[in-house]
């Protein structure tokens, strides 16, 4: 009989060859629904009632399938993972992006880790305990849902909003972006559990100025004004914070190397974390990046608009301030709109963070697991409005030296093979134990 762990590459690798690219666009079809019916396949395969969904548009496939526990009168675990990935360049690629080929130890191409690979590791898991006839202590909902790297507004959003009895008594979930591993001088390793999120803010910044010929004087340019403000919030430095579960994390890294964290100084721990720091450092205070900028349309015309995208990401505690420091930089002849999705946290705690810590204790004796701050967002944003506790626990041992970061919907995205077999046996435990 097949195991999970001898199945979960290939699951990996049949997603991946399923070109489920969200390119954001929210007039077209969705391309989300061969993945949901191959992963419906699967679960139904072996037993499982599953229930298909379009979110609000055609092709924008979700299926949700639930496990029953030994113990109804406690909350459910919903286990949930993205089916949509972002799109790829060809071209760019060692391997094709969506051959799901296994190479040199590794299953390459899109969502391999983001996020197929723990789709892959979820299903994988959730058969073997159907085969088994596995009752895990409480109920396990699996939801595998469309659009999150798009905002989830055709995804999980959309089911929060249209279908929560699908979710119905779930009180704590587990998903992507967390649960890896990261190696530290000295042999020692740690597995980075998520307990926040930044939020997320979508700026569009527009001025107004005098239209005319570019041959006279013009002092009120509509470019040059918001070139201007988007210099100021590009430059300006948002406040250092340092939040409960960015100070766990440190003093979880000093304990392991020996060298002591300074609680004045947390952008040096920062800065000794090599590949790691490009994200913590992010979750040390407010960012404010500018990612569009479209004005004009002739070289001897000042046009009368220019218009701006900022993508600023946001701590928890920090919106009310944020959008009072945005409103100083930017000055009053900017005009400004948003969407806004909140920042999540949750405490580092609790019988299911125990139950994480020994999962990955058995397989790996001796490595710590540490809280962090995801600087990015997920679907958590969404289930969070049903006041379900969120984690990012994606399990996977890493090899020292992979920038495993710089891999999200980055070029030749790739994951260890031995990791998603790991990543399996760590589940398959906590799963058990949850
Ligand atoms: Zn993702």
């Amino acid at each position: 009989m097949t195991s999970a762990v001898a199945e979960v590459v290939t699951l990996a690798a049949e997603l991946i060859a399923i070109d489920t690219s969200n390119t954001g666009d929210r007039s077209g079809r969705g391309t989300e629904r061969a993945a949901a019916e191959y992963v419906a396949a699967k679960l139904a395969e072996v037993g499982y009632e599953t229930t298909y969904v379009e979110s609000g548009a055609p092709g924008r496939g979700n299926v949700v399938a639930r496990l029953p526990g030994a113990d109804p009168s406690r909350g459910a675990l919903l286990v949930h993972g993205h089916l949509d990935v972002v799109p790829a360049d060809a071209g760019e690629w060692t391997i094709p992006p969506f051959s799901g080929e296994v190479h040199d130890g590794y299953v390459w191409g899109r969502g391999a880790v983001d996020m197929k690979g723990m789709v892959a590791m979820t299903l994988a898991v959730a058969r073997q305990f159907k085969r088994d006839g596995v009752v895990p202590p409480r109920d396990l909902i699996f939801a595998f849902v469309a659009d999150e790297e798009a905002g989830g507004f055709y995804g999980a959003r959309w089911l929060v909003d249209n279908r929560p009895e699908l979710f119905e008594g779930a009180t704590e979930a587990i998903s992507e972006v967390g649960g890896f591993s990261v190696s530290f001088d000295g042999g020692t390793r740690a597995y980075l559990v998520e307990t926040a999120e930044k939020g997320v803010m979508w700026l569009r910044l527009k001025t107004t100025g005098t239209a005319g010929h570019g041959s006279m004087l013009h002092t009120d340019n509509a470019v040059a004004k918001l070139a201007a403000a988007v210099t100021r919030l590009q430059e300006h430095r948002f406040p250092l914070i340092l939040t409960d579960p960015v100070r766990e994390f440190l003093e979880g890294v000093a304990d392991l190397t020996g060298v002591p964290f300074d609680e004045r100084d947390p952008e040096a721990a920062v800065a000794r974390l090599g590949n790691l720091s490009r994200m913590i450092g992010a979750t040390l205070r407010d960012t404010a990046n500018v990612t569009m900028f479209d004005a004009g349309y002739k070289a001897n015309v000042v046009p009368s608009v220019a218009r701006a995208t900022v993508d600023a990401r946001v701590l928890p505690g920090r919106e009310k301030a944020f959008e009072a420091e945005l409103a100083e930089i930017l000055g009053p002849d900017v005009e400004r709109e948003w969407d806004s999705l909140p920042p999540v946290r949750t405490t580092f705690d609790g019988a299911l963070v125990d139950a994480m810590a020994l999962a990955i204790g058995a397989e790996d004796p001796g490595a710590r697991v540490l809280p962090y701050m995801l600087s990015a967002g997920t679907d958590a944003k969404s289930f969070d409005r049903l006041g379900i506790r969120h984690f990012g626990f994606a399990p996977l041992r890493l090899p020292a030296g992979l920038d495993f970061t710089a891999l999200f919907h980055g070029v030749d995205e790739r994951v260890p093979v031995d990791a998603l077999e790991f990543g399996t046996r760590v589940l398959d435990r906590f799963l058990r134990t949850c």
